[in-house]
Parts: C-alpha cells; structure tokens; sequence
C-alpha cells in the first residue's frame, strides 16, 4: 500500500511542474536553521523544499557564517573583486529534503555569526557583494550530486536589499555579454524598510562600470540624492514578487514605498504579491517537538480542547504564573523595533492589566524595548512575564499555550508568527496592514464568520477596543471562540500554493520579457 501511496505521489509531483521543470537558485542573506533573524530565514529554508516537491531542481546558496557539521567543503575555490581587492571564497554543499544547499565560506562571513548583518555599512556592503559575485556563478562550478546546473533554464530568486546586486551582476557582467542568456532573476520584498543606502561614494565598492550608477542613484527627502542597492536590484531584475498582496499595494504609496514607491510606480507591471506559507512539519501543534515534554503536549484539530489546555497550564507552570484555565493569556513574539508596535502595546499596558488576563511576551531588539519588557514584569509580576531572548522552543510554547497572539505592527510585508498562531488555534488580534490585513479577516460574530480581530490604525486605544471584544467573546461566547480557532486551524497554509505561484512567476520571467 505505501507503495503505491509513493508512486502516486511521485507521478503528481512529476505532474505538477510539468514542461516548465526549471533549475531554480535562491539566494538569500539567512535560511534556518542555520542562520535566522526573522521571517525571511523562514522562507528560505521552506520555499526551495516546496519548489521541489513540484520537480524542479532547486539550490539555496547562503553565507557560511559558521562551521555548518551537514555540509561539506566541495574543494572548489574562487576568486572575485570587492572594492579593488580579490577576495576567496570557498564552496561548501549539503542535500536535504531534495534540496541542495550551497554554502558560500569566506572568513568575512565568520567575522558576523553573532550579528549578521551588523558591522559598520561599508563592511555589510562588502560582505553583500562578495556574496552575489560568488552567488551567480555557483550554477557554473559548484556540482551538486556530480553535476552542475548549468546556465540554461535557470532562474534566482533573489531575496531583499542583500542579494538585489545579483539581478545588476546578472545583467551587467553576464547577460549583456552573452553568457548565461537564459538566466532570469526575480527579486523578493520581504522588507522595503531596509535597502542598502549610503552616499553615492558606495558605488567604488560594487565594482561596476560607471554607467550602471544610474541604477543606484535616488532622490527623497529623507536621504537627498544617495546610492540606493534596492532601486537598482528592482530596476534590473526580470520579475518582482511582494509577500502579500496588501504590501505591494502600500508599496506604491508615499507612506509605503519608504522613498522607492515612484520606481515601484514605474515598473509596476512586474509585480506580484504571493503570500508566504508556511513550514508544516515545523509549524504543526500535530507533531511539534518543543510539545513533547515539560508537559505540554501536541494537539490537533480533535484533540483541541483538551490539548491546548494542556499546553496553556504547561505554559502558565513553566513561566512561573498562576495556573488559571478561566483567564486570557495574551502573547506577543517578535522582533522588539518600532515597526513591531511593541511600544503600543507599552501605551495599552495600564488597560490590559486592568483586565482578568495574562500577559506573556517574548522578543529582543532594541535596548529601550527590551528594558520596557523587563519592566512590564517587575511591576506586574502576578500578570506578566517578558523573556528576553530569542527562543525557537519559548516561541512554540507560547504559540501553543497563549489564547490570544497580538501583532500591532506598524507595517507587516507579511508576517508570519499570525499564521503560526491560527494553525495553533492561537487568536489573532492585528493591525490591519499588508500581510495582516490579507491573512487576518475581521470577526463577525452575527455570520460567525472570520479570522480574528483586525484593527484599522496602529494605535493603542484600537487595539483597546479590538482586545475589548476579543476578551468579551473569549468569556462570554464559547462557541464562538472555538469557531474562531477552529476556522483557524482548518485553514491550509502550507507552501503548496504559494509554491505554484512562484512556479508561475519564474514562468513568466522566463517567456514575457
Ligand atoms: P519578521 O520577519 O519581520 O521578523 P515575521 O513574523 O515574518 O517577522 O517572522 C518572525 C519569525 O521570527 C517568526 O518565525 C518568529 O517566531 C521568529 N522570532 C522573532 N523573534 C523571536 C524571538 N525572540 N524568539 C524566537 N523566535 C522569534
């Protein structure tokens, strides 16, 4: 019988990408589990397994940051120039889960394992482009299984300001000249707040011909006339993916663009917005291993009632709070910075803890922030818990045991601990921006209809109101609630679709130029 499972899974994956199998290469600063500081580790770690489910052939190349024990050095070494100095770079390589996984060594990668994009913005730079260089010619000498890619049929997905150079390095040094013709490269937004801009004397370290500065160059009145890496990768990449369809939208508007929404105008046709998925082996209260001790324990659809309160008195026990089933435990995790709303949060406080809730919030950022968390739990020890830290296995916990997640962000390009949450049937209280507003639709309790609570503008009395009824219907109206998580966990979230979205948008790169 598994037999036949496997063959008739073998057939539809074969199925899936049909004529359009493609040799695809992600390229991305960060990919779990190795290297991680948000949502974009997430993708890249998930994404190329999905793609390749569909039957193409994919390789993820990422820094080597540390000694990683899975991949092995592939004895390929090359050389490229960084600001006038050449640089080796050596080639490490892994297959998991059908995909190969490139990793690309050099000592200035080990410089920056604690911070990974710290350092002063010349060496951020330096380390970006030694990376792209060494990036776009993996296809032609590193070989994966004993064979290279090669350039035909070949499409990168590019990810944020750190990899935009490699649709400019394309272009410039390959495709103008005639080697690797066939070669598309699609650039991802995850986050448009950051773009690589410094003064125009950037240009001396990205080593192109001075008539590419016109690529670089922006104006906007926050930086003047400046070298802007974002503008550049947006203007010479084939296709442009946003990681929702709201954030595309924001992205054309003055508040949105940060500086890049007249570009964004301009080369509006190559535009789509493909909401991520997510990882559901990881992500899966069925089967999630930071459940499976310290008495929490794993839950499903079935098995909701019992097991997530099973997991929400763990939590309670674990952190050191009274161990309640009646009372509403609040959540927050993130990244502690202004875009996260954590400080409105901050502003909500004195109402929050006014109400029979507890308040449990995990993040790290910002040292003001990270103060006012600490703070939060010292003056509300019998409310509050704030763990300061980066925590894969807190953050599951939380997911699981938390009734309530909120997410306050000022802007959300996608967001993904909201989809993490409703998989868990954790409620979602958002701002309704980007992503948030495209994944979280408004309950409406008169259709029984919706997500969770979706407020309109990132303050702290709406995000009063939206807990005001979320806490209301959480006491009062059980069968609602249940209906709340229930709709939430039932939903599919995984990478499949957004993968045969990508499929179509590396397509279209490909044949519509
Ligand atoms: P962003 O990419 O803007 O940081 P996302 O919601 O897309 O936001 O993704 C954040 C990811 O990082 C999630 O997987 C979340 O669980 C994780 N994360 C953020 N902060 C922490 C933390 N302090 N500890 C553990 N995981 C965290």
């Amino acid at each position: 019988d598994h037999m036949v499972a496997s063959k008739e899974e073998d057939k539809s994956f074969c199925a899936l990408a049909g004529k359009n199998v493609m040799n695809i290469i992600l390229v991305s600063a960060e990919c779990a589990p190795w290297s991680k500081t948000g949502g974009l580790g997430d993708v890249s770690a998930a994404l190329p397994k999905a793609l390749s489910r569909r039957g193409h052939r994919v390789m993820v190349v990422v820094p080597r940051y540390e000694n990683y024990s899975e991949a092995c050095d592939t004895g390929i070494r090359k050389r490229y120039t960084v600001s006038g100095q050449d640089m080796e770079v050596a080639y490490f390589h892994a297959y998991i889960d059908g995909v190969d996984f490139v990793f690309v060594d050099s000592p200035i990668f080990h410089d920056c394992k604690n911070d990974i994009y710290g350092g002063n913005r010349v060496d951020i730079l330096r380390r970006m482009v030694l990376f792209c260089k060494a990036a776009v010619e993996v296809p032609w000498h590193v070989p994966c299984g004993g064979v290279c890619y090669g350039d035909g049929n070949l499409a990168f997905v590019a990810n944020d300001w750190h990899t935009a150079l490699l649709p400019v390095y394309l272009k410039t040094y390959y495709r103008d000249h005639g080697f690797m013709t066939y070669a598309r490269c699609v650039l991802v937004i995850h986050n448009i707040a950051h773009q690589g801009r410094g003064p125009l004397d950037d240009f001396n370290h990205v080593d192109l011909p001075g008539q590419c500065m016109n690529l670089f160059k922006l104006h906007d009145p926050v930086g003047g006339t400046h070298f802007n890496i974002f503008a550049a990768g947006l203007k010479t990449a084939d296709r442009v993916v946003t990681v929702s369809h709201g954030y595309s939208w924001e992205l054309k508007t003055q508040d949105g663009g940060w500086g890049l929404h007249g570009i964004v105008n301009e080369i509006e046709w190559k535009f789509h917005g493909i909401v991520n998925g997510i990882d559901s082996k990881d992500w899966n209260p069925k089967l999630d291993a930071h459940l499976q001790s310290d008495g929490y324990a794993n839950y499903a659809l079935e098995t909701l009632r019992t097991g997530k309160s099973q997991c929400k008195a763990a939590l309670q026990r674990e952190l050191g709070l009274p161990v309640r089933a009646d009372v509403q435990i609040l959540s927050f995790i993130g990244r502690l910075d202004h875009q996260k709303g954590v400080d409105i949060i901050g502003e909500a406080l004195p109402w929050i803890m006014s109400q029979d809730v507890q308040l449990i919030m995990l993040g790290t950022g910002r040292p003001d922030l990270e103060e006012m968390l600490r703070r939060f739990e010292r003056e509300h020890r019998d409310k509050v818990r704030a763990w300061v830290g980066f925590s894969t296995r807190m953050a599951h916990r939380i997911t699981a045991g938390a009734d309530v997640l909120m997410m306050p962000s000022r802007f959300e390009p996608c967001g993904l601990n909201q989809l993490y949450a409703m998989m868990y049937g954790t409620v979602p209280v958002v701002h309704a921006v980007g992503g948030l507003r495209d994944t979280v639709p408004q309950f409406d309790p008169y259709s029984e209809r919706g997500l969770g609570w979706a407020f309109e503008r990132a303050e702290a009395n709406m995000l009063i109101d939206a807990l005001r009824n979320c806490l209301k219907t959480y006491k009062k109206y059980k069968g609602s609630w249940e209906g709340l998580q229930r709709r939430g966990m039932m939903q599919d979230l995984s990478w499949g679709t957004a993968a045969q979205r990508y499929e179509e948008v590396l397509v279209a790169a490909k044949y519509q130029w």
